[in-house]
């Protein structure tokens, strides 16, 4: 049975996910951002922590972790690479370690590049990836302590899933970063139908998070670095992806 996950909004702009097992009562908690809209889940569905995966050592992704644990006192997971910024952690984890919840296995992937330490957490059963700040909704994380090459080999991997695979990431940056896309990849349909629905979804006040591996592989310019028509417009005919991901990234940054 896959797991079920619940999108948590939190803060102004930040998602954390619930990922449920029925059968043995285990619950994963992927981020927490703040413990108020986590506790408040967990109550209202009676469910009862038992690990805490985190992603990534910034403050909007750990901040709310000790307020939970003093109610749900649940196994701490994060990357080794960031103990020493990271919440005390129960159990540190690298790239293809394998942790179990519910029985179903949890795969770390290191995904840095926003930060130097980010992991994902691929539930391959479950079909979904939590990425946070790596690959985001129509994004990615900006480059605060990785390079270009890096994320790009990051996203690459990420790219290499089912393209079923349920995309957790870690904000509400959807609309914004639709903006920025249609300006390197304005002749993409897939991606101006994205933006209608994206529209529709926001005026109805619902989270554009998750999304799926098919749709960010058609649309996400970040993951679109091999197309010949973003070189094209780019005026990068053969370059390399990584190079042309880091010119996309450059523009954003700039956007
Ligand atoms: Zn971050
Ligand atoms: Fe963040």
């Amino acid at each position: 049975m896959p797991l079920e996950i619940v999108t948590v909004p939190c803060l102004s702009d930040n998602y954390a996910f619930l990922a449920h097992d029925a059968a043995s009562g285990q619950t994963a908690l992927i981020d927490a951002p703040e413990s108020g809209p986590i506790l408040a889940e967990l109550d209202a569905r009676g469910w009862t922590l038992s690990h805490v995966l985190l992603t990534h050592h910034h403050w909007d992704h750990v901040d709310g972790l000790a307020a939970i644990l003093e109610n749900h006192p649940a196994k701490v997971i994060g990357a080794a690479a960031d103990a020493h910024r990271l919440p005390p952690l129960d159990q540190q984890v690298s790239e293809g370690d394998v942790v179990e919840i519910g029985g179903e296995p949890v795969q770390v992937m290191d995904v840095s590049g926003h930060t130097v330490g980010h992991v994902a957490y691929y539930m391959p059963e479950s079909r979904a990836v939590f990425t946070a700040d790596s690959l985001m909704a129509l994004g990615c994380g900006r480059l605060f302590e990785g390079t270009a090459p890096q994320m790009w080999a990051s996203l690459s991997k990420l790219a290499a899933l089912p393209d079923d695979t349920l995309v957790c990431s870690g904000h509400e940056y959807t609309q914004a970063n639709a903006q920025f896309a249609i300006t390197v990849d304005p002749n993409n349909a897939a991606l101006r139908q994205r933006i209608t629905d994206i529209e529709a979804t926001r005026a109805a006040g619902k989270p554009t998070v998750p999304s799926t591996l098919a749709l960010e592989k058609a649309t996400n310019p970040f993951l679109r670095a091999t197309d010949p028509s973003i070189h094209a417009i780019l005026g990068m005919e053969n370059a390399d992806p990584a190079a042309v991901f880091a010119e996309i990234r450059a523009r954003k940054d700039r956007f």
